[in-house]
């Protein structure tokens, strides 16, 4: 079944305090460039992606909007660090309904739109050695 095979990384994010404070980090100490910046009221996060000089890297920052987002939690619970990695697959429906079968424990049960216009689905760390894992389909015009 090799449209359930993760075609790569699509990118890498961290939980942080100050969105501004670890752009600057980012982008003035290791040199990578702001790529986007995104505002998910739903989710409670401001997002900025980094990308890499190669281009082939991503880092996404999330700062919690307020005390009710999971990003506040998180950080009030482990501090800043690791949040989460993005596989990048195709057909994330298929992916999900696979995942399902296995008895996966998904977050979200269905896909749905996620920062950049892109189709995610987060499946919980409980089943993925402790990490929370994002599924992103990119629409084809940015792959
Ligand atoms: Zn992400």
């Amino acid at each position: 079944m090799s449209e359930s095979k993760v075609r790569k990384i699509n990118h890498i994010a961290l939980a942080v305090n100050s969105l501004s404070e670890a752009e600057n980090l980012y982008v003035n100490v290791l040199g990578f460039e702001v790529e986007h910046r995104e505002v998910i009221e739903d989710q409670g996060v401001k997002t900025s992606m980094l990308l890499s000089r190669e281009g082939e890297t991503s880092i996404e920052l999330l700062e919690p909007l307020d005390g009710s987002s999971p990003i506040s939690e998180f950080l009030l619970k482990r501090g800043e660090g690791i949040h989460h990695i993005c596989f990048e697959v195709e057909n994330i429906e298929n992916y999900l309904e696979h995942m399902k079968l296995l008895d996966i424990e998904l977050i979200d049960e269905s896909p749905r739109i996620g920062a950049y216009g892109a189709t995610v689905a987060f499946i919980h760390p409980k089943s993925m050695n402790g990490v929370l894992v994002e599924l992103a389909e990119i629409p084809k015009e940015k792959t």
